[in-house]
Parts: C-alpha cells; sequence; structure tokens
C-alpha cells in the first residue's frame, strides 16, 4: 500500500459537470495569489479532463503540464491543480520545459486525453485587464477554448478530434462542451 493510498483515508472527488466553477477560481485565486486567464483556462482544463476521461480527480490519474515555469503561460498549471486534483505534492502532475498551455492526463487504466488550449484563444487573453480577460475565459464555451485528443482504453472506440464533440461521444456520454460555466466575477 503506496503513502497515498492507505485504508481508511477519506479521499475527496470533482464532479466535473456539478462543480461551482466560480468557487473553484476563488480558491484556485488564493492559491496562486491572482486571478488570470490562465488560472483559470487551467482549472477549466483541469475539469475537462476529468469529464473526458471519467475520472473523480485527485488520485488515480496523472498530469503533465508543459508550460514550464514562466509566468504567465505557467500559471495554467496551479489552475490544472485545482481542477483535476492532480498536484506536485502526490507526485501526479509534473512540469516540464516547453512553454506552451498544454497538458496530457493518463488514469490509472491508462486512457489519456491530451488538451490544448486555443492559440486564439490564448490571443484573447492579451486584450483587456486580467479580470475581464479571465472572466471570459471562465464563460467562454470548452470547445472555444480548447482542442483535445482523447484515447479511451477499456475496448471503448477510441475518439481522436481536433475540437471537441458538439454532440457527445458516440458512446452516449454527453458533450463536455456542456460542461458548466461561471457566472460572472
Ligand atoms: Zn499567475
Amino acid at each position: 500500500v503506496k503513502g497515498h493510498e492507505g485504508q481508511g483515508m477519506r479521499r475527496r472527488t470533482v464532479d466535473p459537470s456539478r462543480v461551482d466553477l466560480a468557487a473553484l477560481i476563488e480558491r484556485g485565486t488564493e492559491l496562486h495569489g491572482h486571478l488570470g486567464p490562465y488560472l483559470v483556462a487551467g482549472i477549466r482544463m483541469g475539469l475537462l479532463a476529468l469529464d473526458l476521461l471519467e475520472s473523480p480527480g485527485y488520485f488515480g490519474i496523472e498530469a503533465e503540464s508543459e508550460t514550464g515555469t514562466v509566468p504567465p503561460i505557467s500559471c495554467l498549471t496551479d489552475g490544472i491543480q485545482i481542477g483535476s486534483g492532480c498536484t506536485t505534492g502526490k507526485g501526479n502532475l509534473r512540469v516540464v520545459a516547453g512553454g506552451r498551455a498544454r497538458a496530457r492526463f493518463v488514469t490509472t487504466d491508462g486512457r489519456t486525453a491530451t488538451i490544448t488550449l486555443r492559440p486564439e484563444a490564448e490571443e484573447a487573453f492579451r486584450s483587456g485587464d486580467e479580470r475581464s480577460a479571465s472572466e471570459r475565459v471562465s464563460l467562454a464555451p470548452i470547445a472555444e477554448l480548447f482542442t483535445c485528443g482523447v484515447d479511451l482504453s477499456l475496448g471503448r472506440s477510441a475518439v481522436e478530434e481536433e475540437g471537441l464533440p458538439r454532440e457527445g461521444f458516440s458512446d452516449g456520454r454527453r458533450s463536455p462542451a456542456r460542461l458548466p460555466h461561471a457566472p460572472p466575477l
């Protein structure tokens, strides 16, 4: 039994379709020190990963963030910690060099999702102040923010998408594009 997986330990979970995004953004801001569009994008990216991979978050999933460690892009990584529950302290979040707003998520049973922030969405970050940019990111439809590639093992058909399915997956799951938006910050 690994250190974290001890019996009797109560684990938190995240349900990305029911989460209070505004509360997560508040928590992310507490952790990170300021509100910003990359932080909010990271939170939504983490939630999207859990939704795509049907993961409860925190455990049984690993993330590799390609942001490197130079802000503002690296601010995304703190958002990923909040949204997915993958953290450096638990050893299931790794940050690699790259300076790219992209992350790969892998569940223990081998399902993977690679999620990339759309360049045009990043472009929009540069207009306006941090608060209004953050608000736009919190309100934007998921499909306008991210592209992703998903490989769902376990006998499911693999989905490789440029963009996100708007009408749900072939196996009947709803489209992640319908994840909740935040109310104005
Ligand atoms: Zn920041």
